[in-house]
């Protein structure tokens, strides 16, 4: 989850790392209290999770009141990069006198996080790796191991940092470190990290991003919400009976599978014999009835889907009640479409057993891609050409 600039200025604060005062607004009124608050000038920042929010004209400055009402109503009716702006954070200005960069981030090509560190902040980090490639630092941290001072002190004194500026900005990036380890971030940036005219090191913004795998257990961004972004309904609708359903687009053969190697498997024989696969589907280790039932709904209710294989294993899931679902919904909705079912494993013959009567058509002992196969023949007995099919 990537958050925004006052979400990760939030969190760095609790790390103990200096950020300007201000408070994130959704109103005229309230940032006209905040900037009472800090006194003016004051800059006001829309607050969207794309960065090069600077050159895009999302920063705005203010030295009285009508300053501030007009940033913040330009900032609120804007949209960056297609992102409408929501929020914008209004925080005391900074009088700068330098501008640094740090960041730490996993290295994708050995997979270790590495820390870069550059007196060229404020502008686009890779902008400056190609054009002052010998102005960025970096070193490699150890995975397990939360590195000391010394070695902040040795990385920043490369830029050129040096007295009491060194030791802030070191003690800042031992606890960006900190921060990005206790919070299991992939990426913990400060850019613009401000050097001020009496030699303060302050956070002008921030750039976190945390791990979605272990969102669970981070505590510190528990309470920040975001609006469900479902663009497919289908996918909401399995999401909330525990189906991992992804949506293709633009496919004629929907797809149920009993693991996600089986389902993957299955486009991949789809895909083979000329079909389109509409939708990855793994049906999950605790398939009932209903869930079942459930599934083939879905699938049936993607448009284009003009045949559904249905290819499960039953092993913890039992074929019975899979089948049970699987005629339930044919019962019900009669669909137009020609659906064949594999099955095999516990319960296999009473599950046979009701699909054959129920004329479903199924795959006993054969091979995912005699269904495939046999999918594509009941397809074009339908009427549907399918390139590739041997009928
Ligand atoms: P980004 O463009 O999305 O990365 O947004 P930043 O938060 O980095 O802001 C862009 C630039 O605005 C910074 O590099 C600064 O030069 C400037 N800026 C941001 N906050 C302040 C501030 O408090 N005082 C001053 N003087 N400049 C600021
Ligand atoms: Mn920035």
């Amino acid at each position: 989850m990537k958050l925004f600039e006052h979400e990760g200025k939030q969190i760095f604060s609790q790390w103990g790392i200096p950020i300007p005062r201000g408070g994130a607004v959704q109103d005229i009124h309230d940032a006209r209290w905040v900037a009472g608050q800090t006194g003016y000038p004051v800059v006001v920042k829309s607050q969207v999770l794309r960065g090069g929010r600077g050159k895009a004209g999302g920063v705005k400055f203010a030295s009285g009141e009508a300053e501030l009402d007009a940033g913040v109503k330009e900032l609120l009716a804007m949209r960056l990069a297609g992102e409408p702006v929501e929020t914008v954070l209004v925080e005391e200005k900074l009088n700068i006198a330098s501008e640094f960069y740090m960041g730490v981030t996993l290295d994708p090509k050995n997979q270790l996080p590495l820390l870069m560190v550059s007196a060229q902040g404020g502008m686009d980090i890779e902008q400056v790796a190609k054009e002052f490639p010998h102005q960025v630092f970096k070193a490699h941290l150890h995975p397990l191991q939360k590195p000391g001072l010394h070695s902040m002190l040795d990385l920043l004194l490369k830029t050129g940092l040096r007295g009491k500026e060194l030791v802030r900005a070191a003690t800042v990036l031992l606890k960006l470190v900190h921060c990005y380890f206790d919070n299991n971030a992939i990426t913990a940036e400060i850019n613009p990290l401000v050097i001020d005219a009496e030699g303060n090191v302050i956070a002008a913004d921030a750039k976190v991003e945390i791990d979605d795998n272990a969102l669970f257990r981070v505590k510190a961004v528990a309470h920040f919400t975001r609006k469900e972004e479902v663009a497919d309904p289908l996918e909401a609708e399995a999401k909330s009976m525990d189906i991992s359903y992804v949506g293709l687009g633009g496919g004629n053969i929907g797809l149920i599978a009993g693991g996600a190697g089986l389902g993957m498997a299955s486009m991949d024989m789809i895909a083979a014999h000329g079909g389109r696969p509409a939708n990855f589907l793994d049906l999950g280790g605790d398939a009932t009835m209903e869930k079942t039932a459930r599934a083939l709904r879905i699938v049936l209710k993607a448009p284009g889907v003009q045949g559904v294989l249905i290819n499960l294993f039953g092993g913890i899931n039992n074929c019975e009640q899979m089948a049970k679902g699987i005629s339930q919904v044919v019962d019900d909705l009669k669909p137009s479409q020609a659906v064949v079912v594999k099955m095999r494993g516990h319960s296999q013959e009473e599950g046979w057993t009701i699909l054959a009567d129920k004329k479903i058509p199924v795959i006993k002992m054969g091979t995912t891609e005699e269904a495939v196969l046999l999918l594509l023949q009941e397809m074009n007995r339908q009427g549907v050409t399918v390139d590739g099919c041997t009928d």
